[in-house]
């Protein structure tokens, strides 16, 4: 097959699918293939799909909003172009909750992406669409954003492998930001090896991103799929009363293929990781109000008709761009930085935040890797949640704490509960995300 074949290839299937699985906001239709392949390009010609709120020079980039229905960069993110240098193909830019704030994908403006498993189901989210396009068969892997748990819980809900690596690996610049302090590129695919690759190709430093980091890339796609002494940390506040039991019983199953091969597995604590979704509820609103500042009917983006006067530019602008999630992001942030409250909510969620990362760091003196659930549930139904905030966000809990101390962390799929894939998360020290590949590797 030559590298035009599978892109036509790939572009039929997606065309068939995306009617009934929405996964794609846009279709790369005119886009070429490389004429020729080279050995050492172990990407080139290779189609991979791309979250809609990272940055392309060819498709549109919406971040799943009605404010940036039209927006095109004139210039691409950084990790997108990493990966056309290395010969990948844009196939498309997947489906998402708006602005990255949502866990199904059900707060886009370009409607919900469907479960390839079971079409009742949402993909999770954020990088739903992502997820799905991989799980589908659509492309090998995909790019993704996860800023409390965005790419891995859509690879739990989607029976595939997903990473979010240490915060600073990869480049942020070109990436439509949420949240500053918690936000990271990553990769979801089907099997380990293949995000390894994508991961090798995104990553390293980058003046641009001045939170970008100077650490050296070693090469990912040398995986040794070997435990033997590995020390494994199960929390138990991952385990407890809150996890379906479908769920449990699949990543007990995991955990004790770890241990077979060799791991060292033991119970750990992490006091504080109960608090991590209403720290990171009042850290990534507060660093949302300020990112969205910019979208403002002025200088790019939607800009409501008729109006009267400057003020209401901006106000019927933001009104009608933004959807109720993104709303009700903003006024929670605003509010937390408010003069009288910033004490009381933000600066006590940034020192609750140092806590939760003092946990981590305590456990990983003695441990390799902590390992529990991705989720606590599997794949729940289109539309159950959506109009319940609070139940929405505690989906996240297993997912955040990670984002928080900026941790490297993956799903990998390691079984089903009642017909629905269930992952198993890894959470390894800073910038060790080779041992979560070497781990995955086993399990998958
Ligand atoms: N579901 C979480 C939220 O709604 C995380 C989203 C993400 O990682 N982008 O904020």
């Amino acid at each position: 097959i030559s590298p035009s074949e599978l892109v036509q290839a790939t572009l039929a299937n997606i065309k068939q699918l995306n009617p009934d699985l929405n996964a794609f906001i846009a279709i790369n239709d005119h886009v070429s293939a490389p004429q020729t392949v080279s050995q050492d390009q172990v990407l080139q010609a290779i189609p991979l799909a791309i979250k809609d709120n990272i940055l392309t020079t060819d498709l549109k980039t919406t971040a799943g909003s009605k404010m940036l229905a039209n927006f095109q960069s004139v210039y691409p993110a950084t990790v997108m172009e990493k990966l056309l240098q290395a010969g990948v193909v844009n196939i498309g830019k997947t489906n998402m909750d708006e602005f990255a704030m949502g866990s199904s994908t059900e707060t886009s403006y370009f409607g919900v992406t469907k479960n390839p498993w079971n079409a009742q189901k949402v993909p999770g989210g954020s990088s739903g669409g992502s997820a799905a396009a991989v799980a589908s068969g659509q492309v090998l892997a995909a790019l993704g954003t996860d800023t409390g748990g965005s790419i891995r819980q859509p690879a739990s809900f989607n029976g595939i492998f997903g990473i979010k690596p240490t915060y600073g690996r990869v480049s942020r610049w070109g990436v439509i930001a949420f949240s500053s302090s918690l936000d990271q590129v990553g990769v979801l695919s089907r099997h380990v090896a293949d995000s390894a690759q994508v991961l090798q190709t995104i990553s390293g430093f980058d003046q641009r991103d001045n939170t970008s980091s100077q650490q050296a890339v070693p090469d990912f796609s040398q995986i040794k799929a070997d435990v033997r002494g590995l020390k494994v940390a199960v929390p138990e506040e991952f385990m407890g009363a809150g996890v379906d039991a479908g769920v449990r019983e699949q990543v007990q199953k995991g955990i004790k293929l770890l241990d077979q091969n060799g791991a060292l597995v033991e119970t750990v604590k992490l006091p504080h990781a109960q608090y991590a979704v209403q720290v990171y509820y009042i850290i990534a609103s507060s660093e949302a109000s300020s990112n969205l500042q910019r979208y403002d009917g002025i200088r790019y983006g939607y800009r409501a008709q008729d109006v009267q006067n400057l003020e209401d530019v901006y106000v019927r602008s933001r009104s009608e761009g933004f959807g109720d999630e993104v709303k009700r992001r903003i006024m929670l942030g605003t509010f937390a930085l408010s003069t009288g409250y910033f004490d009381a909510y933000f600066n006590k969620a940034a020192q609750v935040r140092t806590l939760i990362n003092d946990d981590f760091d305590k456990v990983f003196q003695d441990f390799d890797l902590i390992v529990g659930p991705t989720s606590p549930t599997t794949a729940f139904d289109i539309g159950s949640r959506i109009d319940d905030p609070v139940v929405m966000y505690m989906n996240d809990i297993l997912t955040i704490p990670a984002n928080l101390a900026g941790l490297p962390a993956a799903s990998v799929p390691v079984g089903f509960a009642d017909g629905m894939p269930v992952g198993l998360q890894m959470i390894a020290p800073a910038f060790k995300e080779q041992t979560i590949f070497n781990a995955a590797q086993l399990v998958e």
